[in-house]
């Protein structure tokens, strides 16, 4: 059965090229031409004829399906089909500083998040690299654009799957690859301690976004089951030793749910949680879905976002991207299976 070259890092290309007898210069000249030229097969390379069929008989270049496609002004959203069948979703967003895709890692979602559309979806599989490289590609190839960041913020919690993640990121951040800025690249979690210990200590880890969402364990646990496990002190311990390792700055996402967790009281119990360290929190406007949730209106927002600055906590309001495209993760998922 043959490889597909989108699963691999620049390091277990040359690996593999070794031991195919291959001088592994050559994986970096095909990485190169695949990541930056859109090399589909291995006929560019000027390559002798025997290593190219070698090479042909090893690869494949397989990428997802485009089952659905959706486009507005500020966004678009793919709806892909995977080798089994399995479908998941990625998003363009088009922001000040470039275009930026925003990734699933898996099929379905264990994490159980009460606001989430796919969290009421169990966890089928991850996905693997090639699979969410795929996402990336799909979406650049499809819309004809640049890519200038990467969220790993779709559907899944990335750490559930952390080397599929770690190998991931390597690609699109490596200059040979996607060359995408380490800074525009961010890995966001519900909060799996060890795991973001395990991100701090990659050797050249990217940006880290974690999804608090309340400042108080017991709202956050039912809004996040997860925090059962892991609550608020030991999530923000662990935010901070990523912070002091690699001097960037996390962001702590906060979905503003009306009537839930949107209070003037709670804004200041989050700046007390923060406590003065360097986090910075990212205020966003729910979207809306089939849940009992409503998103809160736009002067509470502005309303709490005043009173995290003035206890001192760096806070923005993140931009609402594609809400006429179903952009809450899940959603074109959903709706398809639906149809189908
Ligand atoms: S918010 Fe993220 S971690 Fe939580 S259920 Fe949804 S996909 Fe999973």
């Amino acid at each position: 059965m043959k490889m597909n070259i989108f699963g691999y890092t620049l390091p277990k290309l040359r690996r593999s090229f070794e031991s195919l007898g291959e001088n592994p210069a050559k994986a970096d000249i095909v990485f190169n031409g695949v990541y930056k030229n859109g090399a589909r097969d291995f006929r560019g390379f000027g390559f002798a004829e025997r290593v190219t069929e070698k090479l042909e008989e090893t690869f494949a270049f397989d990428l997802p399906k485009v089952v659905e496609r959706r486009e507005s002004s500020d966004a678009a959203k793919l709806l892909l089909e995977l080798s089994d069948g399995e479908f998941v979703e990625t998003v363009l967003m088009r922001q000040r500083f470039g275009n930026c895709v925003c990734v699933s890692t898996q099929v379905g979602c264990n994490m159980g998040c009460k606001f989430c559309q796919s969290g009421q979806m169990k966890k089928r599989r991850d996905l693997n690299v090639e699979e969410i490289v795929g996402q990336v590609l799909a979406l650049s190839g499809e819309f004809s654009c640049k890519i200038d960041g990467v969220s790993v913020m779709g559907i899944g919690e990335p750490f559930d799957s952390f080397q599929n993640t770690a190998d991931f990121i390597s690609i699109v951040s490596d200059d040979k690859g996607l060359a995408v800025g380490r800074r525009h690249v961010t890995v966001s979690t519900c909060g799996i301690v060890p795991k973001i210990c395990e991100y701090a200590d990659l050797p050249l880890p990217c940006s880290l976004a974690i999804s608090l969402h309340a400042a108080d364990d017991g709202l956050r646990s039912e809004l996040m089951p997860i925090n059962k496990k892991y609550p608020i002190a030991d999530v923000l311990k662990a935010a901070e030793y990523y912070s002091n390792k690699t001097r960037h700055r996390v962001a702590l996402e906060y979905i503003m749910l009306d009537g839930i967790n949107d209070s003037d009281e709670c804004a200041r119990q989050l700046a007390e949680v923060i406590g003065g360290r360097d986090f910075y929190v990212n205020l966003i406007p729910y979207n809306s879905t089939d849940s009992e949730f409503r998103k809160s209106d736009t002067d509470r927002i502005s309303r709490f976002c005043g009173v995290l600055k003035e206890n001192g906590v760096i806070a923005t309001k993140r931009r609402e991207f594609g809400a006429d495209l179903k952009a809450a993760c899940g959603q074109l998922r959903s709706d398809h299976e639906k149809k189908f």
